[in-house]
């Protein structure tokens, strides 16, 4: 694919697709070559919903195909709490800190086998046309109950990988890359960029 542009203003995130979609795509835009689009309100009631939302309006709004993402934590104790609110968790303009923190304190004296939780991905391709294709992808870990390492975003600190024995915050952008919940939904993804 010549040219795609990315639905995200998450630099993080930005930071990830680059690398996972070195190969499958000669130049990747973002929206922040797109000052003019405006914002797309996240008032879905499922990942799905919200990324496919967020690439159909920008790639009608374009013209170019694009991608968007919409993922989160969902935390079993909490009955899939923060879900889709998982970046507002705390409040509208919460940070990642103030995230965790909060998460901390609804999981404060649960037990670590009551304490699993999982990374969700759906990632939406939409076309001008408005025709989307959705790919999605999970990986399951343990809440801590104090942060570890200083590498990702978002909840990465506190999400224990049991395989690895390491937060996702400890282990190196590659590893998480090929073990996360948007690495295997952008696996997929490539998959069928391949295939057509
Ligand atoms: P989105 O940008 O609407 O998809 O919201 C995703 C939110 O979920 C982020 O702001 C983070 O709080 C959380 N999140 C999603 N993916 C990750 C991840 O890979 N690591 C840590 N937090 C994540």
């Amino acid at each position: 694919m010549k040219e795609l542009l990315v639905a995200t203003g998450n630099k993080g995130k930005l930071r990830e697709l680059q690398l996972l979609l070195q190969g499958s795509v000669e130049r990747l835009l973002s929206l922040a070559d797109f000052p003019e689009l405006p914002a797309v309100e996240e008032d879905g009631k499922t990942f799905v919903e919200n990324a496919i939302k967020k690439a159909r309006s920008a790639a009608m709004a374009t013209g170019l195909p694009v991608l968007a993402d919409d993922s989160g934590l969902v935390v079993d104790f909490l009955d899939g709490r923060p879900g889709v609110h998982s970046a507002r968790f705390a409040g509208a303009a919460a940070t990642d800190a103030e995230n965790n923190a909060l998460l901390l304190r609804e999981l404060a004296g649960v037990p670590v086998d009551l304490r699993g939780a999982a990374f969700r991905c759906f990632i939406a391709l939409c076309l001008p046309d408005g025709a989307c294709e959705t790919f999605d992808g999970e990986l399951r870990g343990i809440i801590l109950e104090t942060p570890r390492g200083t590498e990702g975003f978002g909840y990465d600190p506190l999400f224990l990988v049991p395989e690895y024995g390491k937060t996702l915050a400890e282990l190196p952008l590659a590893t998480k890359n090929r073990i996360s919940h948007r690495g295997k939904a952008l696996l997929s993804l490539k998959q069928f960029l391949a295939g057509h």
